[in-house]
């Protein structure tokens, strides 16, 4: 036989494709103290968003998905290492987060998304908040980004201490109040940022990638600065929401959803592109009408309560996606281990990595393969969640000067039966408390707690 009779043969057999598959695209996006209950698709009664609706329609709207720490630092790392923040040292009991004066940062030898993606010939872009480490060997592009672009830390940093108090700085802001500085990969370009254009800067930065990259595979990390405070919006979005200015900056938000969705599909990628949307942690309720709302979840921002770690989280992926309501539980850190495995990278094996692979669950829907769930307040392990039961070990006001409170037994909540964490079922279901000890015992002895990297300061 000769060779060509014998390749369509080997083609219709399946043993040569006709084709290569083509690796999906990745596109996160994640807000910046987004709360579970702050957009439309997750009942909130006046701010309107009809893009992250469509998205969560057409896609998977997961009802219990975890931010993987109740502040920015931690949680980051989390997302892009696949790992619990105590793995890498990107927590700590005493700074809660990186700030401008700290020296440390993602440790090299964590092995980010985007590193990974890199070895399967990803184009690799980071657009917006960082926040681990802004000192140059920590920034984006010496983590696996090929470029970056936007505020390395949080955007009420660098306050200029002469201009007004800091709760007023953030609830009556002016750029001019927060020196933070915009970088383009590792130079600084503007200081202070201009922070009422920045939500749609970073969204012209992710179009511009997508479109210039969209014959090869590409993962945009396009982390929104807002709506943390202090809160700005782009002038066709001042007073626009029946809710104020925090409305206007999340109406803003959906509004670049929709942009990144719609240019997906005006250039054919919307097919292979897994698109996800999320938060870092929930709303800084301290904040008042500045902070968003956890719903009907129990507290924000800072807490190991629900309100403190759960948010709205959504895969878009038109074609391949089954769309749906999913109620497994499932992190920021699942996109780690799910991007890695649909891409054909691997996942790390020389070291613990949490996230587990949702592929399934967004291609079939049905039960998530994640257990439980960890709550670790700083370098401390607050609470666990396995199956619905959540206990709590310890708990504390998410700000202010209370103390830790711990409980033994610990708090148990029904979060099935109870999402709000309102009625302690400790006394009646000793067993569920057992069963969580062990997940607990197990847990701790496997723990190699990285090298804190949060209390370093730059020596001046
Ligand atoms: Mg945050």
């Amino acid at each position: 036989m000769n060779l060509l009779p014998r390749v369509l043969i080997l083609m219709i057999l399946g043993s040569v494709p006709l084709f290569a598959a083509k690796t999906p695209n990745f596109v996160v996006i994640f807000c910046d103290d987004l709360g579970y209950g702050d957009l439309g698709c997750y009942g909130h009664p006046t701010i309107q968003t009809p893009n992250l609706d469509r998205m969560a329609a057409q896609g998977v709207k997961f009802t219990q998905f975890y931010a993987a720490a109740p502040v920015c630092t931690p949680s980051r790392a989390a997302l892009l290492t696949g790992r619990l923040p105590v793995r890498s040292g990107m927590c700590s009991d005493k700074k809660r987060v990186l700030f401008p004066d700290s020296a440390g940062g993602l440790p090299q030898k964590e092995i980010t998304l985007a590193e990974e993606l890199k070895t399967k010939g990803y184009a690799t872009a980071a657009i917006g908040k960082w926040h681990l480490g802004h000192k140059p060997q920590y920034l984006p592009t010496n983590n696996g980004f090929d470029t970056y672009f936007g505020i390395p830390y949080s955007n009420d940093m660098d306050r200029i201490a002469s201009a007004t108090k800091y709760r007023e700085a953030c609830k009556n802001a002016k750029i001019e109040y927060f020196n933070v500085p915009l970088l383009r990969d590792a130079k600084v370009i503007e200081r202070p940022a201009d922070q009422t254009t920045i939500t749609r800067r970073y969204t012209e930065e992710a179009l511009r990638f997508i479109k210039t990259n969209k014959n090869n595979p590409f993962f945009v990390y396009l982390a929104h600065s807002m709506p943390h405070v202090p809160l700005f919006r782009d002038k066709p979005f001042v007073g626009v929401s029946k809710r104020g200015i925090y409305g206007d900056v999340i109406e803003e938000i959906d509004w670049s959803v929709g942009q990144v969705l719609k240019t997906l599909q005006d250039e054919g990628l919307a097919g292979n592109t897994l698109v996800w949307f999320t938060s870092d942690n929930g709303p800084w309720l301290i904040f008042e009408t500045h902070g968003g709302s956890a719903g009907l979840l129990r507290d924000g921002k800072g807490s190991t309560w629900e309100g403190g770690m759960r948010e709205p989280g959504i895969a878009w992926w038109p074609g391949k996606i089954k769309p749906h309501t999913n109620h497994s539980i499932a992190s920021t850190m699942d996109i780690y281990t799910t991007c890695l495995t649909l891409a054909g990278a691997k996942v790390p094996k020389d070291r613990v990595v949490d996230g587990v692979d949702l592929t399934s669950v967004l291609l079939k829907g049905g039960k998530g393969p994640r257990e439980a769930m960890f709550f670790y307040r700083g370098e401390q392990l607050y609470a666990v969640r396995k199956g619905p039961w959540k206990a709590h070990y310890i708990t504390r006001a998410a700000y202010g000067r209370s103390q830790p409170e711990k409980h033994d037994p610990p708090v148990l909540y029904h979060l099935d039966h109870d999402p709000a964490e309102k009625h302690d079922l400790a006394k009646e279901n000793p067993e569920v408390l057992v069963e969580i000890a062990k997940v607990v015992k197990e847990h701790k002895a496997k723990l190699v707690r990285g090298k804190n990297q949060l209390n370093t300061l730059i020596q001046k």
